[in-house]
């Protein structure tokens, strides 16, 4: 059976960070939209989004070492990191603008302050690092940043890592105490608990199944309501589709010509989670190493202090994997159906090239938990099996496309935002730097889809995010301000509040 629905000015595709960033800023702009979110799963934020699929760092470029890269001179390239950062503090901006104006409360539930370090071995490794802390310590935006090579100094900061360690290579690290453990699965949950309080009606359990523009230039989705098991018909002038690993599909079934060419690659992820509080006890940052050769970038393994369910837990990896889903609860034909005529050389190209790292993660993927441990016993040498448990992580598609740069079928890892010509649809693609920049992508969105509304919706975007449309690293007195408010409202300064 099929029934359709009556216009809305807006529908939201899924329930993730983006949507959920994307419906808040709107409403804020033009509190008298409509908005109607459509999400296949019974909750909010049950997919990369939620706090134990995606490793909660609030990517400033403060410890991941991929972000700063050597050039052939021997320098340190730190134009990414900086980009980075300075996305990530329009973030915390956003946030604190939504602390403060109560739209949502209580910030240590979902951003808590951590230090940020960097671990490296071996006297190339360490040359780097020493770089590297020159080249961002000399920045604004990377004030504070620590460097010692010095086993002691090691020894107070990172007491677990070092207990029962070998020295018999240079070792360094840095630490910057800015660094922040974000839990975006909270964050989530507030937001749409805040939409849905302001009018946002949210059907979950609702899969959407195909978009068509319509005749009088709307979208209508095909949505199948997994309840009731019938089809329904909704037509909206303006879609984002924040399905996440599923905006692939969904972007192919739009037709338009800016989605095609493009595929996508799913890297999963699996977590080894610490259960004795003894050892979790014993370390209080996010460590980030160095990528092992054949490893993509974004799935170097970091031993983090987290904070989930108001506890304070010890998380190891994520370590990378193969799966031919799309989405954690998605389907093992996932990737075989996202090869479309348009996008099929460029598929194979990209197979072609990237054997390799298909081949790095179905090894990955065949690791046992002693191989596993052993990977672990790098960062903590005393780690003993019976202290920790394998969690699957969440998918991440990572996209696919022709590029100058690279060629045909060159595998990106950032995020994409795809949008129709005329603007009445976007795609968010990628899954890196991810959630931690949400605001700044879905300020791109906004952009490229309402260029007709943008001059008039700028002092309120000023209002909430004062650096908009500035660089903070050029205007130092600006990120003095930035940067004490936003650690006013945002950061707790309770002492280890969530001690398990
Ligand atoms: C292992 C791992 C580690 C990560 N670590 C970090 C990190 O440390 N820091 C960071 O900033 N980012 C990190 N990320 C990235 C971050 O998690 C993602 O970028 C972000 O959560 C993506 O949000 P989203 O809203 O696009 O997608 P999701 O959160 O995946 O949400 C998509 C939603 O759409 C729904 N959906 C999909 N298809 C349909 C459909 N057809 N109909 C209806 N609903 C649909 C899904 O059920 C889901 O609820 C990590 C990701 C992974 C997997």
């Amino acid at each position: 059976m099929s029934k359709r629905e009556t216009n809305t000015d807006v529908f939201l595709i899924g329930t993730g960070i983006m949507s959920a960033t994307l419906g808040t800023l709107l409403k804020e702009l033009v509190p008298d939209w409509k908005i109607t979110v459509f999400e296949k799963l019974a909750n909010t934020g049950e997919e990369s989004s939620n706090e134990w699929n995606n490793a909660g760092t609030g990517h400033a470029a403060l410890c991941e070492l991929n972000y700063t890269v050597e050039k052939p001179d021997g320098s340190i390239d730190i134009s990414k990191a900086i980009n980075i950062n300075e996305q990530f503090q329009v973030s915390m901006q956003f946030w604190s603008y939504l602390v403060n104006s109560k739209r949502i409360h209580n910030p240590k539930d979902f951003i808590m302050p951590l230090p940020h370090m960097s671990l490296v071995e071996g006297e190339e490794n360490v040359d780097f690092l020493r770089k590297r802390f020159k080249a961002l310590s000399n920045n604004p935006l990377f004030e504070g940043m620590e460097f010692s090579d010095n086993p002691e100094k090691l020894k107070e900061w990172i007491p677990l890592i070092m207990d029962g360690r070998n020295v018999n290579e240079p070792i360094a690290a840095t630490k910057i105490d800015s660094g922040t453990d974000v839990n975006f699965g909270a964050l989530t949950r507030m937001l749409f608990n805040h939409l849905e309080d302001n009018g946002v009606t949210i059907k979950y359990k609702h899969s959407v199944h195909d978009l068509k523009r319509t005749k009088d230039g709307l979208w209508e989705l095909t949505v199948r309501n997994l309840q009731t098991n019938t089809i329904e018909r909704h037509t909206a002038k303006f879609v984002f589709i924040g399905g996440g690993g599923g905006s692939l599909h969904l972007l192919q079934k739009s037709g338009i010509p800016e989605g095609k060419h493009i595929g996508g690659f799913p890297v999963s992820g699996i977590f080894m989670v610490c259960k004795n509080p003894d050892i979790i006890n014993q370390h209080h940052a996010k460590v980030y190493g160095k990528a092992k050769v054949g490893a993509p970038p974004m799935s170097v393994p970091h031993l983090d202090t987290r904070f989930i369910d108001n506890k304070k837990s010890l998380l190891f990896g994520p370590f990378a994997g193969f799966s031919p889903k799309f989405l954690k609860t998605g389907s093992m034909f996932d990737l075989i159906t996202s090869v479309k005529p348009d996008n099929i050389f460029t598929m194979l190209s990209a197979g072609a090239k990237n054997m390799g790292l298909t081949k790095y993660l179905i090894q990955q993927v065949m690791l046992s938990k002693e191989q596993r441990m052993e990977e672990l016993r790098e960062f903590i040498p005393n780690a003993k099996m019976e202290d920790w448990d394998l969690v699957v992580a969440g998918q991440r598609v990572q996209v696919i496309k022709d590029t100058e740069a690279g060629g045909k079928g060159t595998l990106q890892f950032g995020t994409e935002v795809i949008t129709a010509g005329d603007g009445s649809i976007a795609a968010l693609l990628g899954a890196s730097p991810g959630a931690s920049t949400a605001v700044q992508v879905m300020l791109e969105v906004l952009n490229k889809c309402f260029p007709q509304h943008i001059e008039e919706w700028k002092p309120k975007i000023k209002e909430m995010i004062p650096s908009y449309g500035l660089s903070l690293m050029e205007n130092p007195a600006l990120l003095e301000e930035v940067h004490t408010s936003t650690t006013e409202s945002l950061i707790t300064t309770e002492k280890e509040p969530f001690f398990s």
